[in-house]
């Protein structure tokens, strides 16, 4: 059966890979955008997770399109690196309040339709830096470890409801986010890699995919790495 699923962030990027899958199962696919254009085939809402606001109207949008949201996918996030010497409060909160907290508006806000049929899957996009840590991205790493507790606690809170809370932790990944890394950057992180290579978008969406299926139903407050074996034991 169809299912209503909302991709934050999914109109590009990791984000956009996952709508397509989701899509080319023949569900009933919304993802989020701030301004720019919605690929076809997908129902664009207009939302920036930092507004509370502009994710109720979003949801609004979705449940009259397509019924209230069963399957959330928070993948939308952002990076301002730098040293923590030079990491000014804002960089800092910033990046906390999209990834993190923009997470847990929408988390909330879907938790209503979910509880509502008692069937949910909550899957929250975090990243290998968020348990191994990385040098100049303390505000990222926190915000993607931050994602891991809340998951977690999720799964806790709702899990005899049938609704299920997991963590996919990609990798690095060929998108716009790691595009501004210099070649030397990117050639330490390769070095790294075990399977020596980055990941397709493709393959971060198969693990959300499978996530979200019945296969996965019994699977809760899980983190799943995507990631080449780049975070091994984390
Ligand atoms: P991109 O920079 O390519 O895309 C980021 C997406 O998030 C865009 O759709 C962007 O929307 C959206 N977004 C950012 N801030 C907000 C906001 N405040 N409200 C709504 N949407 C927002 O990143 P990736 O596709 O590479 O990353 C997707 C996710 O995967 C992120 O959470 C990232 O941290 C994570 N990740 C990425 C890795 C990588 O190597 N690329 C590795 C590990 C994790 P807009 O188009 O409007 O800017």
């Amino acid at each position: 059966m169809a299912r209503s699923v909302l991709i934050t962030g999914g109109n590009r990027g990791i984000g956009l890979a996952i709508a397509r899958a989701f899509a080319d199962q023949g569900d009933k696919v919304a993802v989020t955008h701030r301004g720019a254009e919605v690929p076809e085939g997908l129902l664009g809402v207009k939302c920036d997770v930092t507004d509370t606001e502009q994710v109720d109207q979003a949801f609004a949008d979705i449940e009259a399109a397509h019924g209230p949201v069963e399957v959330l996918v928070s993948n939308a996030g952002i990076t301002d690196d730098t040293l923590l010497m030079r990491m000014s409060e804002d960089q800092f909160t910033r990046v906390l309040d999209a990834n993190l907290t923009g997470a847990f508006r929408v988390a909330k806000r879907a938790s209503r339709g979910m509880l509502k049929k008692r069937w949910g899957r909550m899957i929250f996009v975090s990243s290998v830096v968020g348990l191994m840590g990385s040098a100049g991205q303390a505000n990222y790493a926190a915000s993607k470890a931050g994602l891991v507790g809340f998951a977690r606690s999720m799964a806790r809170e709702l899990g005899s409801r049938n609704i299920t809370s997991n963590v996919v932790a990609p990798g690095f990944v060929a998108t716009e986010m790691t595009a501004v890394l210099s070649e030397d950057r990117k050639k330490e992180i390769l070095a790294q890699v075990p399977i020596g290579r980055y990941a397709d978008t493709a393959e971060i969406a198969g693990a959300v995919t499978f996530l979200a299926s019945d296969a996965a139903a019994y699977i809760t407050g899980a983190v799943i790495p995507v990631d080449g074996g780049l975070g091994m034991g984390h």
